[in-house]
């Protein structure tokens, strides 16, 4: 859930989760219907199938418990190098290196990295890095889990004091080691080089409602948000008559089309506008089979909405 999810957004889904799914059996049991509502809104839902091919993995290759070896946690399906190194030093305190957005930044301000971290190059040397670390931590005598704490303190001093702009270095406390700081270059490392620009998409979204059923559809396996829930929607090209668009894309032509809300979203580096049209169809419902299905209000409750559909949803009066 951790993987590109804030803690504080992860929280709820947390805890909701481990009340419906409390072990690695009931994970690996549960439907897909019911994976996909507890991720509602959590995004990257690719990380719940794998969690529950995990699961599986882990009742067949493991007999049902947690493994504990590095390269075992590593070849459970949705784990790479990150999560199998923070699920190691973390929880059994093996001396595993961690590098994530927030240790890049804490490592290359305090040794003063000014080489791309986004390069193959600057890459390894950080995980090298990281690794000299969490092994000089696991030699320490005095400390009873030190591997732990080193990586979680890590990952919270980027998360909390070292922030992208104006980290809080006063209250830091590797000040005294921080070459960046010593160097009055925070705003120039890391270097992250020219940011890939930004796309604005247009796609057009119907809510098309016949004797208190609404039209919908699931998004098919192996794209974007795969198995999800939509209203029927497309990519809208520029100067395109929005008539002629929907009689092409569908083959229908709505008797009367009414706007409904502008929802605006972004995935990765696409700026998107949906903006969502109340649509009345002439066409019977067993003639718009192709476009999805007809269901109550009540029925799509039950479902599981991609995020910029959820909010559409949320519109309609119940
Ligand atoms: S001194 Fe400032 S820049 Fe250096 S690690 Fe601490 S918060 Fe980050």
């Amino acid at each position: 859930m951790l993987q590109q999810t804030q803690v504080k957004t992860v929280i709820p889904y947390w805890q909701r989760w481990m009340r419906e799914l409390p072990t690695i059996n009931a994970a690996a049991k549960a439907g897909p219907a019911s994976l996909h509502k507890l991720w509602e809104g959590l995004g990257y839902y690719t990380r719940v199938r794998n969690l529950q091919k995990a699961a599986h993995q882990i009742i067949e290759n493991h007999g049902g418990q947690f493994p504990e070896k590095f390269d075992d946690v590593l070849a459970l399906p949705g784990v790479g190098r990150y999560t199998a190194g923070a699920t190691c030093s973390i929880a059994f305190n093996q001396p595993a290196p961690i590098l994530d957005g927030n240790v890049i930044r804490v490592l290359t301000r305090v040794f003063g990295i000014a080489q791309n971290p986004r390069e193959q190059t600057t890459i390894k040397k950080l995980w090298q890095l990281a690794e000299t670390l969490v092994l000089t931590a696991a030699s320490d005598p005095h400390h009873a889990s030190p591997c732990s704490h080193l990586n979680q303190s890590l990952m919270e001093l980027g998360a909390l004091v070292c922030a992208p702009r104006q980290p809080g270095c006063d209250a830091c406390p590797v000040r005294r080691h921080c070459a960046a700081h010593r160097q009055g270059r925070i705003n120039q490392i890391p270097n992250t080089g020219k940011r890939a620009r930004t796309t604005t998409r247009h796609f057009i979204a119907l809510v098309a409602q016949q004797k208190g059923r609404i039209l919908v559809r699931q998004r098919p396996p192996g794209v974007v948000n795969a198995q999800l829930w939509e209203f029927p929607n497309f990519e809208l090209g520029n100067g395109s008559d929005l008539n002629r668009a929907i009689k092409k894309t569908w083959g229908i032509a709505p008797a009367s089309i009414q706007p409904f809300c502008t929802v605006k979203h972004s995935i990765t580096r696409y700026r998107i506008t949906l903006e969502v049209f109340q649509a009345e169809l002439k066409t019977p419902p067993g003639k718009t089979r192709q476009l999805g299905r007809w269901l109550t209000r009540r029925e799509l409750e039950q479902l599981a909405f991609a995020s910029a559909h959820k909010k559409i949803l949320a519109r309609l009066s119940p």
